[in-house]
């Protein structure tokens, strides 16, 4: 069976019990948590994230793995401001120590933007960064995200991914997340070359360390450099380009995840519906759904 699931949030009383009911709510079988707000820092304290009964629920609805995405904030390639290297280590540090209390093994971080400074100066304080945070005795390993490209995104290459690497100490504790949407975006033919894409990556860094798919849509055209997310099917690298992703043969163990925008009512323009349910079920039917934003306005407005 897939893993496929979809990234949920972690806040009021309920924290990451109540991520993980929504996992089941929208018939996933793993998840991504942002452990806050994705744009900012202000965290609880782990006694406070419920993760016991968490587990315990995961547990009873055969839920094996999940992944933890640290928030965008974070940007160890920021070389200009000391402090906001110095915050995004100390962050970083905590997210690793959340991630291992909430049992996942994973950790996905955006490389990060070199704000003008270049690629190599940004992966030599990416790697800094990361250097200062995994030890020898790390149980928790950093997927670095493949990225767009947008602005002064590191990442977008396979190659920056790899200089990374070479430059990371404990760099058996390095995965990699594979964005489909951020490697269309870069410029890679995911939608007519999956395989040929995936045999250059498997020379430049090994397949094996792909440990988890964000399962996007794109908005825009391959090479586009932009960045925003389309619901599953219905975007520019399409329905059948995206299921040979889902299911092919050397990835069926990890976990598929979907950052799919919200459904935007157009009567009401503060009004926006998840979309995971369904995407997750037309994902399992294998069909593709055209009919689904409409649907899902339906069902909300009943
Ligand atoms: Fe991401
Ligand atoms: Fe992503
Ligand atoms: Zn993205």
């Amino acid at each position: 069976m897939l893993k496929l699931g979809c990234h949920v949030g972690m806040s009021g009383k309920e924290m990451m019990l109540g991520s993980v009911k929504d996992a089941i709510r929208f018939g996933a079988n793993t998840f991504m948590l942002y452990t806050g707000a994705p744009q900012n820092t202000k965290r609880k304290d782990l006694s406070e994230l419920r993760i016991e009964e968490a587990k315990v629920l995961m547990d009873e609805h055969g839920i094996e793995e999940f992944v933890v995405h640290a928030p965008y904030i974070i940007n160890l390639a920021n070389c200009v401001k000391s402090e906001t290297f110095e915050i995004a280590v100390e962050f970083l540090e905590l997210e690793i120590a959340r991630t291992q209390a909430m049992g996942s093994e994973t950790l996905v971080l955006h490389p990060g933007s070199h704000v003008g400074e270049g690629v190599e100066a940004g992966v030599e304080q990416i790697a800094r960064g990361i250097n200062a945070v995994l030890t020898k005795d790390s149980k928790v390993n950093i997927a670095l995200e493949t990225m767009a490209g947008k602005g002064s995104e590191i990442g977008c290459t396979f190659e920056e991914l790899a200089m990374i690497y070479d430059k990371v100490i404990y760099n058996d504790k390095l995965r990699i997340c594979f964005d489909t949407c951020h490697t269309s975006d870069a410029g890679y033919d995911i939608i007519h070359d999956f395989d040929g894409v995936i045999e250059h990556f498997d020379k430049v860094i090994g397949k094996e360390q792909i440990a988890v798919f964000h399962m996007n849509d794109s908005k825009n055209s391959p090479g586009a450099r932009k960045d925003r997310h389309e619901n599953f099917g219905f975007g520019q690298i399409g329905f059948d380009a995206l299921m040979y992703i889902m299911n092919h043969p050397d990835f069926m163990h990890i976990p598929k995840i979907l950052e799919s925008p919200y459904i935007k009512d157009p009567d009401n323009t503060k009004k926006s519906y998840e979309p995971f349910k369904h995407e997750i079920a037309m994902i399992r039917a294998g069909v593709f759904d055209p009919n689904m934003p409409e649907e899902i306005l339906r069902e909300s407005t009943k």
